[in-house]
């Protein structure tokens, strides 16, 4: 996406007063007036101006301080659609969402073995399904995308499991479907919608670390995404830490991947005959399996290791996993964290937590809704 952001409230005043909406249930005219210290008159004409993009609508009077009762706004959430997928999974998966981020349709489309131009056609098809669908203007698109991701220009430098190098995909997309396009790693889009969505508002920081057949981390400081230099902040997977470990996809020996995300976990488990595929791995583990759990622990402990530098770089508190690993449940979770502490400096670590997102598969799309919701409103 372009550098200066299509938003529809160019005005400062305007954004104030959109996001002291948004953050309220409802809110009269006179209480957003005492909130932002704008006038009344000033807080009635962007009301007015805010209704007539139908971002804003009059719910009803709310109870009486005295003298005539007062009209209660909220946000025109239905008004205006949010179109978001998700590409960092086996399938695309794509959602309209209202302004409060609820999903209001889906679908997903299974990537077979599309690499290349057949899986762009693919994010098309998923895209053509949703965009004309359902009534009220799209706001904007919201992509998360695997990969090293230049989110400033929408475009993918590579994204190896998709066969996609230098894809301007944000332009082929803006071009196409004539709407505001927002691309992003999708780890970093995880932790946005974690900050948003989920338990991130207990704090200003926090990181998410997503672990599928790759793992990436992203993280938010002081409330704002951080990309780093080279927009890759959070690539932990290719940190190597094991010496015995496997060949990566990345040429290097014994990366977190080889031994902590879900396809190594298989590969294990297959190896000592104790599960066959994932489901099975996860009942095992349930069911209490000797065998299984020492393999999932095993990979939890390095998990651990790279939690405990990612404690020592940032000193955050909110250490969240995403992905079916939560599947795997204590287990896993508990092995990360022991590892961790046992590695970190205590002092660090008193009231260091590691959870699993409550926010399950959706956390890339509610992260790339609040993306579009923060660049076109201003409102996150
Ligand atoms: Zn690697």
């Amino acid at each position: 996406m372009k550098k200066a952001t299509r938003q529809h409230t160019h005005n400062h005043n305007t954004q104030l007063v959109l996001k002291t909406i948004y953050d309220q249930p409802s809110i009269s005219r006179a209480d957003i007036a005492r909130l932002t210290r704008l006038t009344r008159p000033t807080v009635s004409a962007i009301v007015a101006e805010l209704m007539q993009e139908k971002l804003v609508l009059e719910t009803g009077l709310g109870p009486s301080a005295g003298g005539k009762p007062p009209m209660l706004l909220n946000i025109d959430a239905d008004a205006h659609r949010l179109l978001c997928v998700d590409l960092g999974s086996q399938e695309f998966r794509g959602a309209l969402l209202n302004l409060q981020g609820e999903i209001t349709r889906r679908a997903h489309f299974p990537t077979g073995d599309r690499r290349g131009e057949a899986a762009l056609q693919l994010v098309y098809e998923l895209l053509d399904e949703l965009v004309l669908d359902g009534p009220g203007p799209v706001l904007g698109i919201g992509i998360g995308a695997p990969g090293l991701i230049n989110p400033e220009e929408g475009l993918i430098h590579r994204a190896v499991n998709l066969g996609w190098e230098e894809l301007p995909l944000g332009e082929q997309l803006e071009e196409r479907y004539q709407l505001p396009v927002y691309v992003t790693n999708d780890s970093h889009l995880a932790a946005l919608g974690e900050y948003t969505y989920g338990e991130g508002r207990a704090g200003d920081n926090l990181i998410v670390i997503r672990i599928g057949q790759g793992i990436g981390a992203g993280i938010v400081l002081g409330g704002q995404l951080y990309h780093g230099d080279g927009f890759t902040a959070g690539e932990i997977g290719h940190v190597v830490v094991s010496d015995q470990g496997e060949r990566c996809r990345c040429g290097n020996l014994g990366c977190l991947e080889t031994v902590a995300g879900t396809r190594a976990l298989l590969a294990a488990a297959r190896a000592a005959g104790v599960a066959e595929d994932w489901p099975a791995l996860v009942e095992a583990v349930a069911a209490g399996d000797e065998r299984a759990r020492n393999i999932v622990a095993e990979a939890g402990c390095y998990l651990g290791v790279v939690i405990a530098n990612l404690i020592g770089a940032f000193s955050i508190y909110h250490i969240i996993l995403s992905g079916r690993v939560d599947q795997l449940g204590d287990v896993f979770l508990q092995a990360a964290y022991a590892e961790a502490m046992r590695r970190a400096l205590p002092a660090m670590v008193s009231r260091t937590t590691l959870e699993y997102s409550r926010l399950g598969r959706d956390i890339v799309i509610l992260g790339a809704s609040a993306l579009i919701l923060q660049q076109e409103l201003g409102i996150i």
